[in-house]
């Protein structure tokens, strides 16, 4: 069963230039321990006053004090998730759903994971959860090495989007590719932008890796229109 967490802000910290971590707290919180890269729903209003859904991983549970940590990216054009992220402060009240989610670690000698700046949390927990002997490597691009964070993978491929649109699919392709090539996947999570999501997906399918080996979903949608769940009574 779903349960809706009313919880609070307890503290807001920089961790990139465009990643803000949220600590949120609350007493429903205690005692909860939820697996690698579970995520929540946090529960907000959109500029029409619509009520909508916003996805954030959980990066770290701590179940006694019953705090959760989130990172979130800001982003350019911002919808209600980035503007909730840039504002929100101690002390303010904050609703979600959670620990949702499906992705789960299977064991496998060689793990790949491929995203952005958006996965990062989630990517960053799956490695740290890793057992001891299995092999992680990560392919992620980011605007800028600025947004890099450290992730726990043996080997890790940090592409730099720069100046080229987020979501563009081409240099994740062509690196996962090679590493593809080159490596033993036995398990293969690709975690970005909808269509490169699809994109890489088709990709490591085409070179073999069997589709119940590929966890592939999309984290963010490039052209998303305000998403409507329920409208506001009010
Ligand atoms: C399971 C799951 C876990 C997630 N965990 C995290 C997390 O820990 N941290 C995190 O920051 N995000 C995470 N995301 C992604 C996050 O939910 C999306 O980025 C979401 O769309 C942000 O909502 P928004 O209201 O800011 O923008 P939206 O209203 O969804 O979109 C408005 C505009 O912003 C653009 N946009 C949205 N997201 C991004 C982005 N990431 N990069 C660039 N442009 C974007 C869109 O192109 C759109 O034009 C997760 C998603 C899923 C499915």
């Amino acid at each position: 069963m779903k349960t809706t967490h009313r919880c609070t802000v307890l503290a807001r910290h920089r961790l990139t230039p465009r990643t803000v971590r949220l600590t949120l707290g609350g007493p429903t919180l205690t005692g909860l321990t939820p697996l690698p890269a579970q995520d929540i729903e946090v529960l907000l209003a959109d500029a029409r006053g619509s009520r909508v859904k916003r996805h954030y991983t959980i990066r770290h549970a701590r179940p006694q004090a019953g705090e959760w940590d989130i990172d979130a990216v800001l982003h350019p054009g911002g919808g209600p998730g980035s503007t909730w992220a840039a504002s929100a402060e101690p002390g303010s009240p904050v609703e979600f759903v959670g620990p949702r989610g499906k992705l789960q670690l299977r064991p496998a000698d060689g793990h790949l994971f491929v995203g952005d700046e958006a996965s990062l949390p989630a990517i960053a927990a799956l490695t740290e959860a890793l057992p001891a002997g299995q092999d992680a490597t990560a392919v992620v691009e980011t605007e800028s090495p600025a947004d890099r964070v450290p992730i726990a993978a043996g080997r890790v491929r940090w592409l730099e989007r720069g100046s080229r649109p987020a979501g563009d699919p081409q240099a994740l392709l062509a690196v996962v590719a090679e590493e593809i090539r080159a490596g033993r996947f036995g398990q293969v999570y690709v975690l970005a932008e909808a269509g490169a999501a699809r994109a890489v997906r088709e990709l490591v399918h085409g070179a073999g890796v069997r589709p119940d080996h590929v966890f592939a979903k999309g984290y963010w949608t490039a052209d998303r229109r305000p998403a409507v769940t329920s409208r506001n009574p009010t």
